[in-house]
């Protein structure tokens, strides 16, 4: 059974309307995934799970203010009214149906048309970069401390909690969902064309694309963010060279991926701070000196296996490039123990001058 309330509303008039109405990102969302499923069709279930909804009357009231506002421009009302006397304002936008026991709604063709030919579905909503990108730099900053890879479904939970994020944007909008998961795609598409207000932070962070599922458990790839550890000559001669004991050229990547992850994990452990001498880049040069560390292999290459999994903990150290460059100037290279004794013997000799 179809319900096809007619209004005489042409393809033109909504074409008309939509140059006088403004739709909200919530109301766009509603019709996108309505136009969106087969035959432009949908159930009110269906709905609600997509808008992750837990009732439906929230998708009939924003049918509602749709149809409210497009009704008060052309001047044209629903044609139908249930018994309490309200207008059953979705039917001037669909055709209502059955399908077993749901109740369905299915866009008007003339409707179709209009949103088609006025583009109104590519519509984005609209918040300012320079506001939204820094709170999203810092989120995946703050992440970063914690975990490796910070990905698009986690930088919107945060975004979400955001002060400022919330009042500015958030407040009394119902998709939340949606808008805080746009700031993140927009950020992320202006990475992929490099624009000028991202240059910075192509310099900071790498990224690659991750599987997740959404909330509908349909799996789909998102970009993962990290801060970029720039390997450092030294330790990228270092890695080269396993890569070459390694052999197999189709694991080189994910070697590669393995050592920086074991990097930052070193790194995390220990705090950037040379576990020979003790210096710290950030203590003498501030901002400027922040996670600024060399990462010394203990293990010798020539010692390391096919399966060998590098221990970030036991394998690597964190050293200032002085004593990095120290540690190699015998082969096999000097143990941390033996430089740190070095030192102390040659401190001692000074201090002892003192007092001679
Ligand atoms: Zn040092
Ligand atoms: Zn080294």
């Amino acid at each position: 059974m179809k319900h096809d309330h007619k209004t005489g509303l042409t393809e033109n008039d909504f074409r008309e309307s939509f140059s006088k109405v403004k739709l909200t990102s919530n109301e766009i969302n509603l019709l996108k995934i309505l136009y969106e499923s087969p035959n432009h069709k949908a159930t009110g279930i269906k709905l609600m799970e997509i808008l992750n909804k837990n009732h439906p009357g929230g998708i009939n009231l924003t049918f509602a203010r749709i149809a409210k506002k497009i009704s008060k421009v052309t001047n044209v009302y629903p044609s139908s009214k249930r018994e309490n006397g309200n207008y059953r304002w979705w039917s001037l936008l669909a055709i209502g149906g059955e399908e077993g026991k749901y109740f369905t709604w299915e866009l008007k063709p003339e409707f179709v048309g209009a949103l088609e030919k006025e583009k109104i579905l590519n519509q984005k909503i609209k918040f300012k970069l320079e506001e939204v990108f820094p709170v999203i730099r810092a989120i995946i900053r703050n992440l970063n401390l914690s975990k490796i890879w910070v990905d698009r479904d986690e930088i919107a939970t945060e975004l979400k909690k955001d002060k400022f994020i919330q009042e500015k944007y958030l407040n009394g909008v119902t998709d939340i969902n949606w808008i805080s998961g746009n700031m993140v795609d927009w950020f992320s598409a202006s990475i992929t064309r490099e624009s000028i207000i991202v240059q910075e932070y192509l310099l900071e962070f790498e990224r690659r694309k991750i599987e997740k599922p959404n909330i509908n458990g349909r799996n789909r790839k998102i970009w993962a963010y990290r801060i970029k550890n720039v390997l450092l000559p030294e330790e990228v001669e270092e890695i080269d060279i396993k890569h070459i004991e390694g052999k197999v050229s189709t694991v080189l990547v994910n070697r590669y991926e393995r050592d920086s992850e074991a990097r930052l994990k070193c790194i995390r452990h220990f705090k950037p701070t040379c576990q020979v001498c003790g210096f710290n880049f950030r203590d003498k040069f501030g901002e400027l000196g922040k996670d600024f560390i060399h990462v010394h292999h203990l293990k010798e290459i020539s010692s390391i296996g096919e399966e060998y999994e590098v221990n970030p903990i036991e394998d690597l150290i964190p050293v200032c490039p002085n004593c990095h460059a120290m540690l190699h100037k015998k082969k096999p290279a000097f143990t941390i123990e033996e430089l740190r004794e070095i030192m102390k013997t040659e401190q001692n000799k000074a201090y002892n001058g003192h007092f001679s």
